[in-house]
């Protein structure tokens, strides 16, 4: 999975005019190694310990080049907290975000996917891509707001 994504994001970088730095290159090596939803500080500051420099933007213009290549996903647009997860390969899935702490609670749900699909067979539509965010507060940021 990862060397496909690797090789799938040169093609894409090649086929813009970009090439594949060595910085891009261990920031999308790390993307890639990596499940479930990813902050881009906290990827900034994980990478800054081996490669002392590295930039903060080209931590962010990379998971946007990696989110424009259709590898990442998006999952948090609230505020300085953006995560970001691996697009390829993916269950369908939906998510809780807290707009306080920038926490993701990711959730399955077999029947809303069912009623899902046939919201789309009613609308005679053929669905390529969906997923339900949830924003608002969660249980931890409550009992500190009270
Ligand atoms: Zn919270
Ligand atoms: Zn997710």
């Amino acid at each position: 999975m990862s060397e496909l994504g690797l090789q799938y994001f040169k093609d894409y970088l090649k086929s813009r005019g970009y090439r594949l730095t060595r910085q891009r290159r261990v920031i999308v090596e790390l993307f890639l190694s990596k499940a479930g939803h990813l902050c881009a500080d906290e990827m900034y500051r994980y990478l800054r310990r081996k490669y002392p420099r590295i930039g903060h933007a080209t931590v962010y213009r990379t998971l946007n080049l990696l989110k424009d290549a259709e590898l990442a996903n998006e999952v948090n647009f609230i505020g300085k907290r953006r995560r970001y997860e691996q697009k390829m390969g993916q269950k369908a899935h939906g998510h809780l975000v807290c707009e306080k702490c920038g926490k993701v609670i990711e959730f399955k749900d077999a029947a809303l996917e069912r009623r899902q699909a046939l919201l789309c067979q009613d609308h005679d539509f053929d669905p390529n891509e969906g997923s339900l965010r949830i924003s608002g507060t969660c249980l931890a940021c409550r009992k500190k707001g009270k």
